[in-house]
């Protein structure tokens, strides 16, 4: 995997004495490093421009943030939700996937940011876990940006895992396409973090996801912080069809168990290829060649275009059945699917959230 180069270094005056700071500037000693008194006009950019998001991945911010850390995983209308938190700790990312969401949800500020004030963040967690002991939480960090490309410069997980390898009643997912884990191998998670990757198969990431680790790069990844102590997840997410993914997919599900033991997996996902319209406008404007916006799909009740449904069922069972073979108890939902494409695929649906979050809480 290629690693991060950025062309500048943009400080918030204030993050000077912040961990952050010390680590991005012992990590890119040579990039350019400028300080200003708040964010100037050039990280939010005034309409969606396909040159300011292509520069805001080459130009990194560290500020501080001014709102909530924490909040509810705003999951898809009319779709089994997962209940589960998100930490934005960064916004955007230094990976160029072609469907990437954030190309139409961060199209008006692209900047890529990074939050220093981490020590607010870990309050305002103490203060969330803390008053609901008996409720078993899944943080996780990864819905405006990846959770560990960063990790490498900004060194994210050395202040954050530690507090919450301490909580007795939270899972915190970090999830990633990188292989960026050095970090972490020098910390003891204590069951209580899971590493989860989104997986593709190779001629998927090689055409889709790019700057993104190989899968041999993921996959020895998920060993070594399977030897670590870790728990992992992995997210078959956004499966993408074209003639003969059968064959694809069910070879990188056969790699996977190989490489890793099932028994430490905390939960597998499943969810094809999700795009808006105005998705897919921005798109056909960066990325044309791909061939993502070419298949034929129908809009949801979210206004998410999916493959047609008898599609989508037919790609979830094969998968189910390929995992099976290997896995036959391992814990496997869908993400942002219906309650009829759940029971065709799985022979129930979960009735609430609730459902479905005791379902993926651990034992331990
Ligand atoms: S890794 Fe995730 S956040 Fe980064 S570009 Fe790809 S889809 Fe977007």
């Amino acid at each position: 995997m290629q690693r991060f180069e950025p062309q500048e270094i943009v400080v918030e005056r204030g993050c000077e004495a912040t961990p952050m700071f010390s680590n991005l500037t012992r990590a890119l000693p040579h990039t350019l490093l400028r300080f200003v008194d708040a964010l100037p006009a050039e990280g939010a950019a005034t309409e969606p421009s396909t040159a300011k998001f292509d520069a805001a991945k080459k130009r990194l911010y560290l500020a501080k943030h001014k709102g909530e850390f924490l909040k509810k995983c705003p999951g898809s209308d009319g779709q089994v939700c997962c209940n589960y938190f998100v930490i934005n700790f960064a916004s955007n990312c230094p990976m160029d996937c072609s469907y990437c969401y954030l190309q139409e949800y961060l199209a008006q500020n692209p900047a890529l940011k990074a939050y220093a004030n981490v020590d607010d963040l870990l309050t305002e967690a103490e203060q969330l876990l803390g008053k609901h002991r008996r409720y078993f939480f899944r943080i996780g960090t990864g819905e405006i940006t990846d959770s560990l490309a960063l990790d490498p410069y900004i060194g994210f997980t050395r202040e954050v895992v530690p507090f919450f390898a301490e909580q007795p009643n939270v899972l915190l997912e970090l999830k990633t396409k990188s292989n960026c884990i050095e970090e972490l191998l020098h910390l003891d998670p204590k069951g209580r973090v899971v590493v989860s990757w989104s997986m593709n198969p190779q001629s998927v990431i090689d055409a889709e996801e790019h700057g993104t680790a190989s899968l041999q790069e993921r996959l020895q990844a998920a060993r070594l912080c399977q030897d670590a102590g870790y728990r992992l997840g992995f997210h078959f997410d956004p499966m993408v069809e074209y003639p003969n993914w059968e064959h694809d997919y069910e070879e990188m599900v056969e790699r996977l168990f190989e490489t890793v033991d099932w028994k430490r997996i905390s939960w597998l996902s499943m969810g094809v290829l999700r795009n808006t319209p105005g998705l897919k406008r921005a798109i056909r404007e960066r990325l044309p060649q791909t061939r993502l916006i070419t298949g034929e799909q129908v809009l949801g009740p979210d206004g998410k275009l999916r493959y047609f449904q008898p599609l989508r069922i037919e790609m979830y069972r094969k998968m189910l059945r390929w995992i099976r073979r290997s896995a036959p108890t391992v814990k496997i939902y869908l993400c942002m699917e219906s309650k009829q494409v759940w029971e065709q695929v799985f022979g129930y649906a979960p009735s609430c959230e609730k459902e479905l979050g005791a379902q993926m809480a651990p034992r331990i």
